[in-house]
């Protein structure tokens, strides 16, 4: 179980309609709509919902999808499901902190993982070193 336990509607106060949408019902932003996406200044991308590290600036890459993308993640911080909506069996993965949805992990990234970690930035905030 998540540690953070919040009520949907204390999240829907904490949370702007976009993030809600994004972390609670696992929305997807659109492609090239986040400014984390053009972010490459060092810091740690947190959780926009409780504000736990997932990223550090180190494993972002530029993936041209139009999502900030990371080839691994902190470790501990995030926790994965199987998604099958969309006739497709995607890993879905979230915040093991709160639960919040943060975005997919595809198997089509960069050295050494191979892995990319395509994340909804609005799930997310930059907290430069
Ligand atoms: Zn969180």
């Amino acid at each position: 179980m998540s540690e953070v336990q919040k009520s949907e509607q204390d999240w829907c106060k904490a949370l702007s309609p976009e993030q809600y949408r994004v972390l609670r019902e696992e929305g997807t932003e659109r492609r090239f709509t986040s400014p984390l996406n053009s972010e490459y200044g060092k810091g740690t991308f947190a959780c926009a919902g409780c504000g736990q590290p997932l990223f550090r600036s180190e494993m972002k890459f530029d993936s041209k999808t139009g999502w900030p993308s990371f080839f691994t993640a902190i470790p501990g911080a995030l926790e994965t499901k199987v998604d099958r909506t969309l006739f497709m069996e995607r890993t879905e993965y979230h915040c093991a902190n709160c639960g919040g949805h943060q975005g997919h992990i595809f198997e089509d990234g960069p050295d050494p993982t191979g892995l990319r970690y395509c994340n909804n930035g609005v799930a997310l905030k930059f907290e430069p070193d």
